[in-house]
């Protein structure tokens, strides 16, 4: 069964490594990037010290759920004008929006800044409506955001929050070479953005050792994990068949993307036979949402709580230019048919500070954040995990067998 996640793991990014059976190395089958060197896998003996994670299910302090808002054409970025009122969109980022959101924003914000506003109207929130709004305060616009809810209430927090700027961000077919281009401007803008936030107090962008445990040697694993690109029937049915037919972009980065590294079989403290490293950026919610905040109030930015029900209510606000950023919410309020929900949920643990790593095992992956020890199951069902459900009320019995998982995978480890 093919498998991709909101993770470090994402299968399409294990396209280029091609690992023998047993561990040994080729990097014949490596990828090189848009003019980049090639991501590169080699075997290490050293064992890492790591503390374990205390997977049990008395630990779950909160089981949250999020909707992707997934198109299949890719976010939606165009402009349309609702009487003398430009509208920016900014909306459709699905598994990706914490990655391609200051991307996303310096597309959007270029637009507005093209129709020389003093005043901007963010419509929205979350992680794509924040970070268009500070954005375009440092192309210094006046930004007032219009909000359902405030950035801690948003369906972005229920997110994963790691570096997948290519997760279900649209499909093969529909988007096409253009939005491939767009999407790299975005990864790239993005990723150069992020590493202003590292090293700051409370961490809210770090990076992290992410292990990936498997009974099996690799190499079988990686060609189960990846079909063919284009396949599928969404040309008929308008909803995504099978995870083949969702685009995927990351060798266009590959020279910005960390490659892995695999263990000597029994070097590692898991029980696991086979172990393999690689390293991701991901973003600590609290303190993130908390540096964004900051800079969007310090420099006279307003939020104002508002609900639209319909796009003519945005041509009735002062400013005469505004980004759209509602999210999935979108589907209701602009009556945009091509969004579809990607249903995904994670479970919370209490935070193990002394674990500084995430691990991938049976479907299941693990991330310690600062925030706590974050938990997210995948069914076996990779891509298609959640598409077309739009229900989000939490599922426990789908949480507690996901910290399971997580539970046995330290069975047998060794601590010191
Ligand atoms: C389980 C899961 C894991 C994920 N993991 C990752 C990951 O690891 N990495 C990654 O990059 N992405 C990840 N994503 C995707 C990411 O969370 C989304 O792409 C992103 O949160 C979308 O942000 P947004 O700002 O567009 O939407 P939202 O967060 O939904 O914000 C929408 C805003 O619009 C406001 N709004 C809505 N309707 C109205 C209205 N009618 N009037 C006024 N205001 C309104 C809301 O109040 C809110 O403020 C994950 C998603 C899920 C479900």
């Amino acid at each position: 069964m093919p498998m991709s996640f909101d993770s470090p793991f994402d299968r399409r990014r294990l396209l280029g490594h091609s690992l023998a059976a047993g561990g040994l190395v080729s990097l014949s089958g490596c990828v090189s990037g848009a003019g980049g060197p090639a991501m590169a896998s080699r075997i290490i003996g050293a064992a890492p010290s790591l503390a374990p994670m205390r997977a049990s299910v008395d630990r779950i302090t909160d089981i949250k759920v999020c909707l992707r808002p997934f198109r299949p054409q890719g976010p939606r970025l165009d402009t349309e004008m609702l009487g003398d009122t430009l509208v920016i969109h900014n909306y459709g980022h699905g598994g990706s929006g914490w990655s391609l959101s200051w991307g996303s924003a310096e597309v959007a914000v270029g637009k507005a800044a093209a129709a020389l506003p003093d005043r901007l109207a963010v419509v929205g929130c979350g992680i794509i409506g924040l970070t268009s709004a500070v954005m375009a305060q440092r192309a210094g616009m006046q930004v007032t955001i219009y909000t359902k809810e405030v950035f801690s209430r948003t369906r972005s927090v229920r997110a994963n929050g790691s570096w997948t700027p290519d997760s279900r961000i649209a499909l093969t077919a529909p988007a096409g070479e253009a939005f491939g281009a767009l999407w790299e401007r975005m990864a790239r803008f993005s990723w150069k953005s992020f590493r202003s936030y590292l090293g700051l107090p409370g961490n809210p962008v770090d990076f992290a050792d992410n292990y990936r445990l498997s009974d099996e040697p690799f190499t079988a694993r990686e060609e189960e994990e990846a079909p063919p690109p284009g396949k599928g029937s969404y040309a008929s049915t308008g909803m995504p068949q099978d995870s083949s037919e969702f685009a995927s972009y990351g060798e266009r980065i590959a020279d910005i993307t960390p490659g892995h590294e695999v263990f000597a079989s029994g070097s590692t403290p898991f029980a696991a036979p086979y172990v393999r490293r690689s390293s991701n950026m991901f973003f600590n919610f609290s303190t993130y949402g908390h540096y964004l905040m900051q800079e969007f109030l310090e420099n006279g930015g307003k939020i104002e709580i508002r609900e639209f029900h319909e796009p003519g209510e945005l041509a009735q606000l002062k400013e005469k230019v505004v980004i759209n950023c509602p999210g999935y919410a979108a589907r209701d309020l602009w009556r945009d048919s091509k969004l579809i929900p990607v249903r995904g949920q994670t479970a919370w643990l209490i935070p193990q500070a002394e674990v500084h790593y995430g691990i991938y095992t049976n479907n299941v992956s693990a991330l310690s954040k600062a925030d706590g020890l974050m938990i997210q199951g995948f069914n076996g069902l990779g891509d298609m995990e959640g598409v077309g459900d739009s229900s989000e009320l939490p599922d426990r019995a789908e949480s507690e067998a996901a910290v399971e998982v997580i539970r046995k995978a330290f069975m047998g480890f060794k601590f010191g």
